[in-house]
């Protein structure tokens, strides 16, 4: 099924000229087109739909299904140029006579491919499939309806087919507790990891887990009341929860676009996440870009949003209270900051990103993804996008003399990018509150203990 070209003849309804279009069969039943004739540069769109049936002796068959727009087919087996396409593999420039899964196979070693193979395959399997099962999960658990909770979480790990069962009880095993609040949020997230494990997980993701975890415990033991004092001001400003929220919501909003994102799939390596996109490879399928921008826009914005809390721990750790910023971002020569947390979430985002710098691991790991200049520029100046070569450009002032192209793989990378540090905050924010369930616990029990005894 998946490494399967099919090519057809095609005459453009308009000039007349002979167009070859090769369209790889994926992982998606559908999926759509649109290209240009490159004599007349009519604008040309093609539907291809992969029917499923059963025949009569009971066997799975395929049927494929096309609708063009803009051309009829053509009988003609010479053609004057040839449109290329993979839904889950970017096309190389170079060469009308390239496979794309050949081309994205080519140069790399054997268990590379592998991997990246079964990452593709697992994303397709877990997230894209299970994307309403996962929001309905997690709907549950913030309505507090935890008799469907758990039927979700039961539902999830059996898993619909064969083959995503086995991933799941391999990455699931067992029943999960859920007899606590403690057990709940760690359910919630580890069905969330077992989905998004092929695009955020590495060597890295797990330092920075650990790197987390160390922290907050560093600081809950060494600043106790000044970090219980913090968890409680989050918690009342419910910012906690409300960060958390859309943090879900920006995850959940991925895996929406996660047909766009999908010919990108095979060339991300969460491992590398910093690689450029192979600058011969494009994406030309038909993507809305509105879409794809406002998910960039609103994970700088979301990460803008988590500084509230980030800050406010590195304030702790370095002025022992949580309230105390370094200095005023906004102006040079590091004058005071006037007000607390609450007046430093309310400024404006891009300089808050610059009081990271104080302590190194935060500052590498959320400063590099932080492009706010691409993102003024595309929102202010505006961009134009070749869909045919899957270039973006985007104006750099406003008279629109200056600009600079990227490919629309490069973007999706870069959205990527931010998807895993806005995965990241949740987690930071889980064990926040992961740690203040504990503790609320042991308050009340000891509350009981005390209780008991005046009896
Ligand atoms: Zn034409």
């Amino acid at each position: 099924m998946l490494l399967m070209m099919i090519g057809k003849f095609w005459r453009c309804n308009s000039c007349g000229a002979i167009i070859k279009t090769k369209i790889g069969v994926g992982y998606q039943k559908e999926t759509n087109y649109k290209f240009e004739c490159e004599r007349c540069h009519q604008e040309i769109t093609l539907r291809f739909i992969i029917k499923e049936y059963t025949d009569k002796l009971g066997r799975t068959n395929y049927k494929d299904i096309w609708i063009p727009d803009g051309i009829s087919k053509s009988k003609s087996n010479k053609f004057d140029f040839c449109f290329t396409s993979h839904p889950d593999f970017p096309t190389r420039t170079s060469d009308v006579y390239s496979f794309p899964f050949i081309d994205a196979l080519n140069n790399r070693d054997e268990t590379d491919i592998l991997q990246r193979q079964l990452r593709q395959v697992f994303w397709h399997e877990l997230s894209m499939k299970k994307a309403k099962n996962l929001k309905m999960i997690y709907r549950n658990y913030s309505l507090g309806d935890f008799e469907n909770f758990k039927k979700g979480i039961i539902a999830f790990q059996k898993g619909s087919t064969e083959f995503d069962s086995k991933i799941l009880s391999a990455l699931l095993p067992g029943e999960l507790p859920l007899n606590n609040n403690m057990d709940k949020l760690s359910a919630l997230s580890r069905v969330l990891d077992a989905c998004f494990f092929p695009i955020v997980v590495s060597k890295n993701h797990f330092e920075l887990y650990h790197y987390f975890e160390s922290y907050i415990a560093d600081l809950n033991q060494t600043e106790y009341q000044n970090y219980n004092e913090f968890v409680d001001f989050l918690v009342n400003n419910n910012y906690l929860t409300d960060i958390q929220n859309k943090c879900f919501e920006y995850i959940f909003n991925f895996l929406d676009l996660s047909e766009d994102f999908s010919p990108v799939i095979f060339e991300w390596d969460p491992e590398n996440p910093d690689a450029t996109f192979p600058s011969d490879a494009n994406i030309n399928n038909n993507i809305s870009f509105d879409k794809i921008k406002s998910f960039s826009v609103d994970g700088f914005e979301l990460l803008s949003k988590s500084l509230v809390i980030i800050i406010g721990l590195i304030n702790i750790k370095h002025r022992h209270n949580y309230d105390s910023i370094n200095y005023d971002p906004r102006e040079r020569n590091k004058k005071p900051f006037k007000g607390g947390l609450i007046e430093f979430n309310a400024i404006a985002n891009a300089p808050k990103f610059k009081l990271l710098s104080e302590e190194n691991k935060f500052d590498k790991w959320i400063n590099p993804v932080i492009d706010s200049k691409l993102r003024n520029d595309i929102g202010h100046f505006g961009y134009t996008i070749d869909s045919n070569k899957g270039y973006i450009t985007y104006y750099t002032n406003k008279e629109k003399t200056k600009s600079n192209t990227i490919t629309y793989g490069e973007y999706l990378f870069r959205c990527i990018r931010l998807l895993v540090r806005v995965y990241q905050v949740n987690i930071l924010v889980k064990m926040i509150m992961y740690q203040h369930l504990i503790k609320n616990t042991m308050d009340e029990d000891a509350t009981q203990v005390s209780a008991d005894i005046k009896i």
